[in-house]
């Protein structure tokens, strides 16, 4: 994958007020309860009368607003704010959000979680009439497309310029008389409106950050929608002409908080399910549970709860050490997880452990948990984990970006197990994840994209298409092309048609 392919992913959390005195220091509250979608950067603007004042920095929340003052300075009834998590090459102050735009008509502003699947062919193109950018985020790319549309009003170029990118994303934009979300036509990403006892609305990845700030939740923002919030109300307008859900099925697994509720599903509850399925599926002898803390204890949960075996704490995270993903070497990211993860010597020791965990991406946290239990004396140490086994990368804004890291995409289970040292190693499967999650609708896999599992995108992937197609092994894309000329149930899905031509072509290659 080129470098300019792979500098791009952001997973981020963005958070935004319209209507109430003390708005940037709300949408700090409500920032801080989305810090776990971002740790490398944050920022908020705020709106005083149209003029955007902003405030960025690298960094956790407390540290780039580390003084009264500076949030003092964000004056304004309105803000938007957001919490960065990029890969480790694309760390610069540059690309920390929101962006602000100083125009003849006005100031604007904008911020953004997800990831575009034509963002360097549109950058490009952009630059070759000469745009200039100042970041490598996808976000300004909006921004050139919404001031080059000959359309009049702002909600009309928006229109254009939303269904110019393709991929997954949700927007926040800040000008002085609206504040602006929008949504891909896939819902990849969360995003929900809410609304304070004050008339405030406010506008925020998560549900976990309208509890923060006492709002109530009005509506989650549905797939192709814009939701323009001013001093009349709220109003929604459906920008996309083909819309069909497929929001993150990551958002559930291991993303999202636990007390927030996507689409109506609390994440706590969906996750324990899974944790209860994993049990019914992967049943093993032990003497107790195990859940790698904090993202799997609510899968411990339901497994114990239908195994019957005591739920133990027998690891402990130091909550002071930020995420172990984003450290750009293996041997950085292996001293990050021995810093986050200890075991309970006395619980543990002589004891048949079933340890849950919510996934493995590199392998480097199941390796070192088993490692880590015995040598503190676990006599048996069984992984169970609660998602199936990732093989292909994410486009739509998940750090799973290719699929040379994916230690599924090269090993079978039982090698898998024998990388990471366990007796026994179990993935839940993909029907228990969709069911677990259990959220009602008719689109394919309840709503939910599942394609890190078995590669079926519910959209083109655009400027990502050849180098994956490329990257492919030929069983899999024969396994892919099948699958595609079977389920093509995804609303105009370029990818289905891709792969099987690809096939096709790949087949006559071999033949001839
Ligand atoms: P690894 O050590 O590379 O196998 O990563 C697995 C661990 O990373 C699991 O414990 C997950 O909780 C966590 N994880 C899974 N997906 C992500 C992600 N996209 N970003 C950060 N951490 C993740």
């Amino acid at each position: 994958m080129s470098a300019e392919l792979e500098e791009i992913h952001e997973e981020c959390g963005i958070f935004g007020v319209w209507g109430d005195p003390d708005a940037s220091r709300l949408t700090y509250f409500g920032l801080h309860a989305l810090q776990h979608r971002g740790q490398e950067g944050a920022g908020i603007v705020s709106n005083d009368h149209g003029h955007l004042i902003s405030h960025r920095g690298l960094g956790l929340l407390t540290q780039v607003f580390h003084d009264e003052s500076q949030i003092e300075r964000l004056k304004g009834e309105a803000a938007i704010g957001h919490v960065r998590y990029a890969t480790a090459g694309s760390s610069s102050f540059d690309n920390i959000q929101p962006f602000t735009f100083r125009f003849h008509d006005g100031d604007m502003s904008l911020c953004h979680n997800g990831n575009l699947t034509n963002c360097p062919s549109l950058r490009r193109k952009l630059e070759n009439e000469g745009a200039i950018f100042r970041s490598n985020s996808d976000t300004e790319v909006l921004m050139h497309l919404i001031r080059r549309s000959p359309r009049s009003t702002l909600l009309d170029r928006l229109c254009d310029a939303l269904n110019t990118v393709h991929g997954g994303f949700a927007y926040l934009l800040l000008t002085e008389h609206e504040m602006i979300g929008a949504l891909d036509p896939n819902g990849f990403r969360p995003l929900t409106l809410g609304r304070m006892k004050n008339g405030a609305y406010v506008l925020s990845s998560e549900t976990c950050a309208l509890d923060v700030v006492g709002a109530e939740r009005v509506r989650d923002i549905q797939p192709g929608e814009i939701v323009v919030v001013d001093n009349d109300g709220y109003r929604i307008v459906q920008y996309a002409p083909h819309t069909q859900l497929s929001i993150c099925s990551m958002e559930f697994i291991y993303f999202a908080r636990p007390d927030s509720d996507i689409y109506g599903v609390n994440v706590h509850s969906a996750r324990k399910r899974m944790g209860s399925r994993l049990a019914l599926e992967s049943a093993v002898e032990a003497d107790m549970v195990i859940g790698v803390p904090n993202s799997s204890l609510s899968a411990a949960a339901g497994y114990a709860e239908i195994s019957g075996l005591p739920n133990e704490m027998g690891l402990v995270k130091n909550q002071y050490v930020a995420r172990t993903f984003i450290q750009p070497t293996q041997e950085l990211r292996e001293q990050g997880v021995r810093m986050k993860l200890s075991a309970v010597r006395s619980v543990v020791s002589g004891k048949r452990v079933v340890v849950i965990d919510d996934s493995i991406v590199r392998g480097t946290t199941s390796r070192h948990i088993v490692q880590l239990l015995k040598e503190a004396g676990a006599a048996e140490v069984h992984m169970r984990i609660s998602s199936p086994p990732l093989k292909y990368p994410c486009f739509y804004g998940i750090d799973i970006s290719t699929t040379k890291e994916l230690i599924a995409a090269k090993k079978s289970v039982e090698e898998i197990r024998e990388f990471i040292g366990a007796d026994s190693l179990a993935f839940l499967s993909l029907d228990g994840l969709v069911e677990s999650i259990g959220l009602q609708g008719d689109a394919p896999y309840g709503g939910l994209c599942v394609a890190y599992f078995n590669g079926d995108y519910p959209t083109a992937l655009d400027d990502y298409e050849a180098d994956f197609l490329a990257s492919l092994p030929s069983e899999d894309c024969e396994r892919l092309a099948h699958f595609a000329e079977c389920n093509s149930e995804y609303v105009g899905n370029e990818f289905h048609s891709s792969i099987v031509s690809h096939h096709a072509r790949r087949a006559l290659r071999v033949d001839s």
